[in-house]
């Protein structure tokens, strides 16, 4: 191995749901250069890639190739790329559906990376006939059924002169057969089985984009299977069980329709703080899409900062605007080898319930916290106290400027400091920007006012063609007068206030 040469990982996604990919997986993901997937990997399960990206370049992402669009990548020419990239200093990752080696051409993979003398690592996913028999409440084996299961492949009685199944033996094999990419094949191979015995009663599931929102489960016979699966009538990706044990579990189908089942919703706001809004979401049974609009990171320099923590003494009160000003400023406080003891006597003073629970995850409880959750409501609350007294506020490196303004008028003597750095994102993810000009995404959930203005850059009209759901009037009225008003307007203005207002708009939608 040459020194500098990166590292290849062959990483399961799972079968569709993105939580389904293992937390190995996942962190291989976050730490990727470039990523080489198939055209199926869900794009949310993509979303996790280059999630620590600092300033420097983005992960690349490389898609090989979508059927009738675009050029497809052989085999060799992909390990060819893999290669180059892992030999350029890269970490790669290639991602692929279910578990990399169950059809998957991986044996072909590790003997290109052997052969380059790449350092390769496999991280196993959940492939789909696992999650089939999840999904479906169809256990593989079972006490009286079945003590045996086999993987079949219904593609390789397709070409004549390949290798074809053995079916001989599979007819009279002891257990379940699970069979891959068998839909269009299905006439063929449910044919043969039962030409070499195996009864056309047999029981048969046909388990269509399992652990996805639009799972479909049929049952039927091997009998009757071509019927079922007759051209047009359920499309690939599908797993067929075949066996006993499809009988043993008539009615076990657990998966329930969240409220927001069907519906796709892309989540806007930083990466770091995403995945608080984005598993609420998948609870109730939503498809999430990932876009950070803005991203935030520590501020140029520490030294203004430093020099606020050395004189925290001399102030009143600190006055924090967002739970990202209150990590920032506190764990700056940590790392400087200080301790909470630093705030001394100092009152706590915080714009809403995040950035309160933010405080409470150091131990910290707040003094003042405002009914309504915005800056003219806070500065309202605080006036009073603040007359002769010295205020810092801890802030981002852009925002308003109303906090600092009516406090000052107020008479309070007030001090700004960035604790944190907030950037635009200049480019979406092609995946993201091709579902929304497609109408494939139902709501974009917009958090801020930042967020809001970042969007319309990066979208433009494309935001017609989704509905928006805005967290307070003052984001609203960003996205209104950029052309694009929002559908909805939550009633709190927090993340559950938004939710709420998305489940009230779905639960007026289906009763209109
Ligand atoms: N490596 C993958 C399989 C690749 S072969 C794995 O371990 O799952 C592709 C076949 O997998 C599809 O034709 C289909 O039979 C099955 N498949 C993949 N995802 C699926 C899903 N969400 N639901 C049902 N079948 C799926």
């Amino acid at each position: 191995m040459r020194p500098g040469t990166g590292k290849v990982y062959l990483v399961g996604a799972g079968p569709g749901d993105p939580s389904l990919i293992t937390l190995r997986g996942f962190t291989r993901l976050q730490r990727a250069d470039v990523v080489f997937y198939d055209y199926l990997v869900n794009p949310v399960v993509l979303s996790h890639a280059g999630l620590l990206d600092g300033p420097g370049a983005p992960t690349e992402l490389v898609c090989l190739g979508r059927h009738g669009q675009g050029r497809i990548l052989s085999p060799s020419e992909i390990n060819e790329q893999m290669i180059a990239a892992a030999r350029s200093g890269k970490t790669v990752v290639r991602l692929k559906g279910g578990d990399p080696a169950i059809f998957g051409r991986t044996a072909e993979e590790i003997a290109a990376l052997e052969e380059a003398e790449i350092p390769y690592e496999v991280v196993p996913g959940v492939t789909a006939a696992l999650a089939a028999s999840a999904y479906a409440g169809i256990p593989l084996t079972d006490r009286d059924w079945a003590s045996s299961v086999a993987f079949v492949t219904g593609q390789e009685c397709r070409d004549k002169d390949g290798l074809s199944l053995d079916f001989a033996n599979l007819a009279h094999f002891p257990g379940t057969l699970v069979v891959y990419m068998g839909v269009t094949t299905a006439p063929h191979w449910s044919e043969e089985l039962i030409r070499h015995g195996k009864p056309a009663d047999t029981p048969v599931a046909i388990v269509r984009r399992c652990s996805l929102t639009d799972q479909q489960i049929v049952k039927t016979s091997l009998g009757e299977l071509p019927h079922t699966l007759a051209p047009g009538k359920l499309r690939p990706p599908a797993i067929v069980i075949v066996g006993q044990v499809v009988r043993a579990q008539e009615k076990n189908n657990w998966l329930r329709p969240g409220l927001l089942f069907g519906r796709t919703i892309l989540v806007t706001r930083p990466s770091s703080q995403s995945p608080q809004t984005v598993m609420p979401l998948a609870e109730l049974g939503a498809t999430t899409l990932r876009q950070p609009a803005i991203e935030i990171s520590s501020p140029k320099d520490w030294k203004q900062v430093d020099a606020a923590i050395d004189r925290l003494a001399t102030f009143d009160w600190l006055v924090f605007s967002s739970a990202n000003g209150v990590r920032y400023f506190l764990e700056r406080i940590l790392a400087t080898g200080r301790d909470l003891r630093q705030l001394g006597h100092v009152r706590l003073a915080a714009i809403g319930p995040a950035t309160a629970d933010a405080l409470a995850d150091y131990h910290l409880h707040v003094d003042l916290l405002p009914e309504e959750y915005r800056a003219e409501a806070l500065a309202a609350k605080l006036a009073d106290e603040a007359v002769g007294k010295r205020l810092l506020l801890l802030r981002a490196s852009r925002g308003r400027e109303v906090l600092a303004e009516r406090l000052t008028a107020a008479g309070a003597a007030v001090e700004q400091v960035v604790v944190y750095q907030s950037r635009d994102v200049a480019k979406p993810h092609a995946e993201v920007a091709a579902a929304l000009a497609e109408g494939r995404i139902d709501w974009v959930t917009v958090t801020s006012s930042a967020i809001a203005r970042s969007l319309v850059h990066l979208f433009g009209d494309d935001l017609r063609h989704a509905k928006l759901a805005a967290i307070s009037p003052l984001t609203a009225d960003v996205l209104a007068k950029a052309g694009y008003p929002p559908a909805v307007i939550a009633q709190q203005y927090t993340l559950d206030g938004l939710l709420q207002s998305i489940l009230d708009a779905e639960a007026d939608g289906a009763s209109a």
